[in-house]
């Protein structure tokens, strides 16, 4: 049995996929990767720096420069890793409303782009890993052996990313969640670079229709090959 060295996992916002990633990349003891966060990053750099969304050349400027690093979990405050920006801990920081509202249109931009997927392609060519995200099958690795693409509707996972608010504490309404994700999704999926979309060759999973083990031992079936039709 040989096992796949890439496994790249696509999908919409709150699909799953970086759940189901983690368990595949525990598992088979890879690196999980979930790409998501260097856009986030770079939102967070611009924000903070006070840059109007639309100020594109600097945003593709601040995407050169910045240093993200993601460590191991320096605190057991339900974090999967510190993501460092620069040297700073913006692990929470990337999660907030104001980054999920902007990212999409920062992750449309060429430049950041091209620089963000060159780092993703050097950490993904080592091999042994699970990689997150939205073009990781089309785009960043597109030699990946195994290629899934996890899907739901958006009302499931406006009220997946609800509850999960919720448990941390934040007052948001489920409307305002669900109206952000269905923007956020129309950008990705509209862009011209790189849109949200399952690669030819990729396994596609409906969420909505199967509870996260089941998602998760049919993956694991499929890298391992003994996989027969999904049920
Ligand atoms: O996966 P997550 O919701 O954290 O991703 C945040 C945003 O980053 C996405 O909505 C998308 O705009 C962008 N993204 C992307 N390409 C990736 C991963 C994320 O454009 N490979």
């Amino acid at each position: 049995m040989k096992l796949p060295t890439t496994i790249a996992i696509d999908g919409p916002a709150a699909s799953g996929k970086s759940t189901l990633a983690k368990r595949m990349a525990e598992a088979l003891e890879y690196l999980f990767f979930d790409t998501g966060v260097m856009y986030r990053a770079i939102t967070c750099a611009a924000l903070s720096a006070g840059l109007s969304m639309d100020e594109e050349a600097k945003i593709t400027a601040l995407s050169q420069a910045a240093q993200i690093d993601v460590q191991p979990a320096s605190a057991d405050d339900g974090r999967d890793n510190d993501i460092l920006l620069d040297g700073v801990d913006i692990t929470w920081a990337i999660r907030r409303p104001e980054v999920d509202a902007n990212v999409s249109v920062v992750s449309a931009y060429p430049g950041v782009r091209a620089a963000l997927t060159a780092q993703q392609r050097r950490i993904g060519q080592r091999g042994r890993v699970v990689m997150v995200g939205r073009d990781i099958g089309t785009v960043v690795l597109p030699e990946a052996d195994l290629k899934l693409y996890l899907d739901a509707s958006v009302e499931e996972r406006a009220q997946r990313r609800y509850d999960e608010r919720l448990r941390r504490g934040d007052a948001i309404s489920l409307d305002v969640v669900l109206a952000d994700m269905r923007k956020r999704d129309e950008i990705d999926s509209t862009r011209d670079i790189a849109p949200l979309r399952p690669a030819h060759d990729a396994v596609i999973l409906d969420s909505d229709h199967m509870t996260i083990e089941q998602v998760f031992a049919y993956a694991l079936k499929l890298a391992r090959g003994e996989a027969g039709s999904a049920e």
